[in-house]
């Protein structure tokens, strides 16, 4: 019996064709190459190759590059008015709350970018928890240490739970835990993958009936 959603939040709540997302990947990758004295470049070619074993840039500057000034990182990637872009989604807040099933947010943001998105957006009140990059010592999705600190908190068990979330290993992650997840695929780019795929929210109906 399904008991409680659980959503990521950046190009999952809004579309990925705000580019959110693209800009604080840009700034993760500058931070880091100013971090390690390197070119944005470089830090991609070594992030792909740390990419199987650290489910985030952070966890793997702090795990191999002795990375320690976390919320100078944070500070740094996420600006003031970085979520600008985003309008209130009345429509989304409309179908959310028409789900009888809790919902809560599970990011590898920190808490302050989550809220800043869930306000914009006009969501703050949909969720009941939001799990932030800072709960579980910087260990993040798809860390099966994050996974069991939400599912801990919520008191549920995984096969109570539908995850949703645009990364695929993220995904992978929970479903490889026993859980049940969803690709939120909006342009069909991962058409090749095995993992169940849905285009919008609005399709999980499809999965919670
Ligand atoms: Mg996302």
């Amino acid at each position: 019996m399904l008991k409680y959603l659980l959503l990521d939040l950046d190009n999952t709540l809004y579309s990925c064709h705000y580019g959110l997302e693209d800009n604080v990947l840009r700034r993760i990758q500058e931070f880091a190459a100013a971090f390690l004295g390197i070119t944005p470049e470089e830090v991609q070619r070594q992030r792909m190759v740390a990419e199987k074993q650290y489910g985030t840039y952070l966890e793997w500057l702090m795990t191999e590059e002795g990375f320690t000034d976390v919320e100078a990182y944070f500070a740094a990637v996420h600006p003031p008015g970085e979520v600008d872009p985003l309008t209130p989604d009345s429509e989304l807040r409309a179908f959310l709350a028409g789900i009888s099933v809790p919902k809560a947010i599970l990011t590898n943001s920190p808490r302050e970018h989550a809220d800043m998105v869930l306000s914009k957006l006009g969501l703050s009140d949909i969720f009941t928890h939001v799990f932030d990059i800072r709960q579980c010592g910087f260990l993040g999705k798809p860390r099966r240490e994050f996974f069991d600190h939400a599912l801990r908190t919520l008191n549920v068990n995984i096969e109570e739970v539908l995850f949703i979330d645009d990364y695929p290993s993220y995904v992978e992650g929970f479903v490889a835990l026993g859980g049940r997840g969803l690709l939120l695929d909006e342009d069909d780019v991962h058409a090749n993958g095995t993992l169940p795929r849905i285009r919008e929210l609005r399709e999980i109906t499809r999965y919670i009936s």
